[in-house]
């Protein structure tokens, strides 16, 4: 049978994008359905927009702590207006570059939601096109808790629509979306409130920077609820006000619950085609993201594997490559490094030393110090941490961790060492880039501890 398309992708985010562009350089004939914005949640209400807040937060800092170096400066005030037409026009800009960028390499794009009919056939607003492979790219979204008020409160959507900085923001959540914003408003100069379940704020990250990025959230003025569960959110005059399970309660201007995203499957009628999701709701898919119907795959958010924009793309170049390129490959989901923005900034790749014990004995290199430029600022709470952990056995840096200033950055770096196989030694043997902060990871000799022996031995 002829069809329409090649290969038609639902959802034009980093996934998607990606996937489709790369496809019709191939010389496939692609068709690409996009309901809300070209460059999808990391564009228009995520990394980008995000990127530009933290961005000014930062200055906020800098100019508290300029007068130590000898600079005339005085901050009077921030103005969210501002920051918003600046931050609005650079996503409209990359916006428009990602629908060019899709005509440009040939794809047919339409500005519409893609459904289900068959397992070959779309309904693309109101339009039935056919394709012989579909790619199933359709993100995730924010989720609300489930109490009652909860409906008061922002997502994460929301921040990017805010007309004025709350005063007072209570920030439910310790990943990183409720980390970064916490950190966000902080420095913009709003009071915060985070709560959260667990007793250290981004689980399943290592544990020495968890303890880390809590006093550094201390020490800038976030309150932390720790151990807390919410109860309901009310309304009272002007005010919310956020009740936890126990009696607490918190009252605040705004409420942003960064309670976590799932999968977008919504309108899709997978049914229709015979696509079957995991009991969490994302797409199903084997190791060549193949659904479960054969020509029809899923890439992105939308499989809930590791949601992360660099992975997104690199899946859908990946699956292009592959079924219209004559170059089969894989994206590896192993040894991803990964940022959190948060004020100082998280950089990490590789195993926690807690996954590294449990799999044998590990050598640990730990340090921390204060940065060069804040022992002349004399701010407190921006002591950097960096931390390798190593392999008894093979030497091989398993992991690396770091918070502090710049750690975005130096870890993309590391990231590269950590994916080749790099030794401790072929840390030790590089030299050092001085003054650095960076040049302690090369610069880290004594081990710290031991870890994991136990569970080798059992
Ligand atoms: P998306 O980008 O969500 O794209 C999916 C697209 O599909 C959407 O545009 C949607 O409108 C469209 N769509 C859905 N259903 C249909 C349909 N039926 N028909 C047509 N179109 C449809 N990652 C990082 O790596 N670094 C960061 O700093 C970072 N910061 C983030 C900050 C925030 C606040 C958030 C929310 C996320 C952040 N992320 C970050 C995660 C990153 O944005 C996602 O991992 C990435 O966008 C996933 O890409 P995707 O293509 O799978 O999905
Ligand atoms: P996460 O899954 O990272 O965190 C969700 C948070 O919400 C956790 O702290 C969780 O607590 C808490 N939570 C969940 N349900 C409830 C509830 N009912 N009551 C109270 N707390 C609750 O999700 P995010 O929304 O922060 O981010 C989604 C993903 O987006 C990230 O995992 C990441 O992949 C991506 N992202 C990446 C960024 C980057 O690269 N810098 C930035 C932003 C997002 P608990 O830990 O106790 O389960």
């Amino acid at each position: 049978m002829a069809y329409d398309f090649d290969l038609f992708v639902i959802g034009g985010g980093s996934a998607g994008v990606r996937c489709a562009r790369v496809a019709a350089t191939h010389g496939a004939r692609v068709g690409i359905a996009e309901e809300r914005f070209w460059g999808g949640t990391c564009v228009n209400v995520g990394c980008v927009p995000k990127k530009i807040m933290v961005n000014a937060a930062e200055y906020g800092q800098w100019i508290e702590d300029a007068p130590a170096f000898g600079w005339d400066v005085t901050g009077t005030g921030f103005d969210l207006a501002r920051l918003a037409a600046a931050r609005d026009a650079e996503v409209a800009r990359l916006n428009g570059i990602y629908g060019k960028l899709l005509t440009g390499a040939g794809c047919t794009i339409f500005e519409a939601r893609a459904t289900f009919i068959d397992p070959h056939t779309l309904d693309v607003g109101g339009k039935r096109v056919t394709a012989e492979r579909i790619v199933i790219a359709t993100g995730g979204r924010p989720v609300r808790p489930e109490i009652p008020g909860a409906e008061l409160g922002m997502l994460s959507d929301d921040v990017f629509t805010l007309k004025a900085l709350p005063k007072r923001m209570i920030v439910v959540g310790s990943g990183y979306i409720a980390l970064e914003f916490a950190c966000i408003f902080r420095g913009l100069g709003a009071e915060v409130d985070l709560v959260y379940r667990a007793d250290l704020p981004l689980r399943g990250f290592d544990q020495d920077i968890r303890a880390a990025l809590k006093e550094a959230l201390d020490a800038q003025g976030i309150r932390q609820h720790t151990g807390r569960h919410l109860g309901r959110l009310d309304r009272e005059g002007d005010k919310l006000l956020l009740n936890l399970q126990g009696g607490e309660a918190i009252e605040g201007d705004a409420v942003l619950f960064a309670t976590g995203r799932e999968p977008n499957i919504q309108g899709l009628r997978l049914d229709a085609a015979g696509v079957v999701c995991t009991a969490k709701g994302a797409i199903e898919v084997d190791e060549d993201h193949r659904t479960t119907v054969p020509h029809i795959y899923a890439i992105g958010d939308v499989t809930d594997k590791l949601n992360l924009t660099p992975m997104a793309t690199a899946v859908g170049h990946a699956l292009a490559d592959t079924l219209f390129g004559n170059n089969p490959r894989k994206a590896s989901y192993r040894n991803v490094p990964t940022a959190v923005f948060t004020s100082p900034p998280i950089g990490t790749v590789g195993m926690t030393e807690a996954d590294a014990a449990a799999l044998g004995p590990v050598d640990i290199y730990l340090t921390r110090f204060t940065p060069m430029r804040h022992t002349i600022s004399k701010r407190e709470g921006r002591k950097t941490l960096m931390k390798l952990v190593v392999c008894q056995r093979t030497r091989k840096v398993l992991g690396a961790h770091m918070l502090g200033e710049d750690a975005a950055e130096i870890l993309q770096g590391i990231g590269i060492a950590v994916v080749m196989g790099a030794t401790k030694e072929d840390f030790d043997r590089t030299i050092g880039i001085h003054p650095t902060a960076a040049e302690e990871f090369v610069t880290m000799r004594t081990r710290t501890r031991e870890a994991g022996v136990r569970a080798a031995a059992e």
